[in-house]
């Protein structure tokens, strides 16, 4: 990770509110964090709103760009529902980049840590995550495909899929981070 990354990753959790900063510390509002991303293609532009501005009004535009994306990448498909099942990926592979670890780890009850003889030990089960992926199983599920189609078919389009979105919002931070001195300045009170 480059240095304007790592700094954007301090900062961006709790610089971040809603409305408008109170003066003090400088606070990022989400219309700063919009006007920030501006610039960006349509697709990371929109995957940075949702994730790093918790924006969700976009989130069908989003998906809708996404489908657009794999549906040009992959072989076509010959199934009349390929339409849904494009679109039904999209769909997962955005919400998997949103909230990358959905399944609370049962090991330790999304703590991340277990107790054993009254210390806090490292989660093994989740290496500290406190929660799991989607198996594959349950993307079939979610797109409501068979697994055999879901295996023959479709796994790699929703990979696509997942790294296209996943390589929006990388390209979003990149660009909210070269434009963190611009943004401090324009959120300090003045
Ligand atoms: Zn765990």
């Amino acid at each position: 990770m480059n240095a304007a990354r790592e700094l954007w990753t301090m900062f961006s959790p709790h610089m971040v509110e809603p409305g408008h900063p109170g003066g003090g510390r400088p606070t990022l509002t989400p219309a700063d964090l919009a006007r920030a991303l501006q610039g960006l293609a349509r697709g990371p532009f929109l995957m940075g709103m949702a994730k790093e501005t918790a924006d969700f009004s976009i989130l069908s535009e989003l998906e809708n760009c996404l489908t657009a994306e794999i549906k040009a990448m992959s072989w076509p498909s010959r199934d009349t529902r390929a339409p849904i099942y494009y679109r039904r990926c999209a769909g997962v592979a955005v919400f998997e980049v949103l909230v990358q670890r959905p399944n609370e780890c049962a090991a330790c009850n999304g703590e991340g840590y277990v107790m054993v003889d009254h210390l806090g030990m490292p989660c093994i089960a989740c290496e500290q995550t406190g929660g799991h992926k989607l198996s594959a199983r349950t993307r079939a599920e979610f797109v409501g495909l068979a697994w055999s189609s879901w295996r023959e078919r479709w796994e790699l389009r929703y990979e696509n899929a997942y790294s296209v979105a996943s390589a929006w919002h990388e390209e979003a931070l990149d660009h909210l981070a070269r434009n963190i001195p611009a943004l401090l300045a324009c959120a300090s009170p003045c």
